[in-house]
């Protein structure tokens, strides 16, 4: 933990004493410290019923980590996300929602889209509209619905209130159909779990004040971040009880505007609902001058480096094309990585304090190859969703297990179906012949399953498996090591719950809270979303290309569009704490083969000497 003091302003908003408070700063000013630094004064003053809301998983880790939760089992404090909130709660209250049993939630969105096609399913002439769409369309239109979906749960608003083109009116159909589907499962999705709390909250007084109750302190670090439904739910939840609430945030970060996102809620609603005092703060404490100066161009603000002891560098690299992009990153992380005594650093720089971002997951591919032919270790950084399974063992048992703690989920009972190629799975068993061997163990594995020992049950599953003989010595070690991993994410999470359960368990895995990537070394891959929050030492900002960042689709969708791609480049640039490199291919060659000229994105044109 660092140990440095805090400046005068910061100190005194740590000390504040009651009341609601914004504070509004730019990347870097120390607010998550500050939100993190009043959590742990309360905390060492015995002040309990504390809730600190994050946008990641990763941001609510971290708090928890500074704040050495450990320390305070005892007492009545709840840090997480939206989400991870809402689950705990709805997992509390679902028979009053009308849910027989805990939902499951289907996080993934690949499930999302099966539920639309079965929902298209319902109607003669939607199935026929939709077969006639070309491959091409069809994506677009299901992502359409998707979206539609969302909008309405995220605006809290009725469907029929978000039909604005004329001929839209099937939309209203696909979304009851979509929530009959997701009823039918046992299931909710993302949005849901917001909403039903939301709608909770606002049809049960009993249950509002109860939770009102639990809370004296709230906290929610990236206030910009805020949609309606979280922002109405966080009113909802404060009813006329509650009345200190901290939201820190930043306006020129604002990037999750496709969410619903706007800063309005934090800047008007919060201020004018809860009489909210508005505090700034002025300098910067994460980033070098150099980075700082670029950043300050880049929105054109006024911030202070304070961190001016340390060298920095901001350097644009034109590359010829993607491979030479890759060389430019690995060769620069070589020097640094070698170099033992650097001039502009102080300290060495090791593979863990790198990072290289991009706006999408798919400028990552050239790097990839070149970190790899130079044998440097590296690991994307995930994102809020949860663990996805990759081998065909662990994909088999995830399908299985849902099947096993909800089975009206037959959405994946389809989908074990498919995996398996069985032909009649009621009936038993047309299983392929290469199937056959993982289908035993997992069968075995649920077999055993006991929700009150399941550690028990997987520990034998991991000895029976050397018995079978149908695996080889490679096979066994890949199953042995997903199991085992399986067994350690039980362990975190019965060590956090006290009414550990199977379908609890499953929901905090589909949440993202358990996390496979935690004890991962070597330099982080992420995009820029998914960093938010983060700092490090370097980061190198791949795939600044005009139509990859700014992304072409926001560049086709105007004005609105674009000034979130350039937060979204202003948290990029901000998240470095020493050197920034920037790069662009002049050529990239399209998935199809084409190669295609590319100029530097709009936003760094000021930056030509
Ligand atoms: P972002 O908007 O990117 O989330 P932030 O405003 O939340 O940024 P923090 O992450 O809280 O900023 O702080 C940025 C860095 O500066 C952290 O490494 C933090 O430990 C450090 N820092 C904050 N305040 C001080 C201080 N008074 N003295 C020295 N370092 C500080
Ligand atoms: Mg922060």
């Amino acid at each position: 933990m660092n140990k440095i003091n805090l400046s005068q302003k910061q100190s005194e908003i740590v000390d504040l004493n009651t009341g609601s408070f914004l504070i509004e700063a730019s990347a870097g000013s120390g607010k998550t410290r500050v939100l993190t630094e009043r959590v742990k004064k309360l905390l060492e003053n015995n002040s309990s019923k504390i809730l600190a809301i994050t946008f990641t998983n990763k941001a609510s880790e971290e708090l928890k980590e500074r704040i050495d939760l450990d320390k305070h089992k005892n007492k009545n404090i709840f840090i997480g996300t939206f989400h991870s909130f809402c689950q705990t709660i709805l997992e509390a209250r679902f028979k009053l929602l009308g849910f027989p049993r805990m939902p499951q939630i289907f996080e993934d969105e690949n499930d999302r889209i099966e539920i639309v096609e079965e929902a298209l399913k319902s109607i003669p002439a939607f199935t026929e509209f939709y077969n006639n769409l070309d491959s091409k369309e069809k994506p677009i239109y299901k992502s359409k619905v998707l979206s539609f979906i969302s909008s309405v749960k995220r605006e809290l608003a009725e469907p029929e209130d978000l039909i604005t083109d004329e001929g839209d009116e099937h939309f209203l159909f696909l979304y009851n159909e979509y929530q009959d589907i997701l009823k039918s499962n046992n299931a909710v999705d993302f949005d849901d779990l917001i909403l039903l709390v939301y709608k909770l909250f606002a049809n049960n007084e009993a249950v509002q004040n109860l939770y009102s109750k639990s809370y004296n302190h709230i906290f929610i670090d990236e206030g910009q971040d805020l949609n309606k439904a979280q922002y109405y739910l966080l009113k909802s939840l404060c009813g006329n009880q509650i009345k200190n609430v901290m939201i820190v945030g930043d306006p020129n970060q604002s990037i999750y505007g496709f969410n619903g996102s706007t800063p309005k809620y934090m800047r008007t609603f919060f201020i004018e609902d809860f009489n909210a005092k508005k505090i700034n703060l002025e300098e910067n404490y994460r980033c070098s001058k150099k980075v700082i100066d670029a950043a300050n161009k880049l929105m054109n603000l006024k911030v202070e480096a304070v961190n001016y002891v340390i060298e920095g560098k901001f350097e644009i690299y034109k590359a010829k094309n993607e491979k030479d992009e890759g060389n430019f990153v690995v060769e620069n992380i070589k020097n640094l990585i070698n170099l033992k005594e650097h001039n502009d650093i102080e300290g060495l720089i090791d593979y863990n304090s790198i990072a290289i971002l991009g706006r999408n997951k798919f400028v990552f591919k050239y790097i990839e190859d070149e970190l790899q032919k130079n044998n440097i270790p590296y690991y994307f950084k995930s994102g809020n969703i949860g663990i996805k399974f990759q081998t065909t063992f662990m994909k088999l048992f995830d399908n299985y297990f849902r099947i096993k703690i909800n089975p009206s989920d037959k959405l994946h009972a389809k989908r074990l179906k498919k995996l398996l190629k069985i032909e009649d799975f009621e009936d038993e068993v047309l299983i392929t012949k290469s199937k056959y061997p993982y289908f035993l163990v997992i069968q075995k594995i649920i077999q055993n399953l006991n929700e009150d020992n399941f550690k028990k049950s997987l520990n034998k599953v991991i000895e029976e498996i050397k018995d079978f003989t149908f695996f080889s010595d490679d096979e066994k070690l890949e199953i042995y090591n997903e199991v085992e991993e399986l067994k350690n994410l039980w362990i975190e999470y019965s060590y956090n719950n006290i009414k550990p359960n199977l379908i609890g368990f499953k929901n905090t895995i589909s949440l993202g809270i358990l996390k496979k990537d935690s004890k991962q070394e070597g330099i982080c891959l992420s995009t820029v979303h998914t960093m938010k929050g983060q700092e490090s030492e370097i980061v190198f900002l791949i795939g600044l290309d005009d139509g990859t960042f700014p992304y072409y689709l926001a560049i086709q969708n105007g004005e609105e569009d674009l000034l979130q791609e350039k937060n979204n480049l202003y948290v990029a640039f901000t998240r470095a704490k020493r050197f920034l490199f920037i790069s662009y291919p002049s050529i990239r060659i399209m998935p199809w083969g084409d190669a295609k000229m590319r100029s530097i994105s709009r936003f760094l044109k000021i930056f030509n000497k």
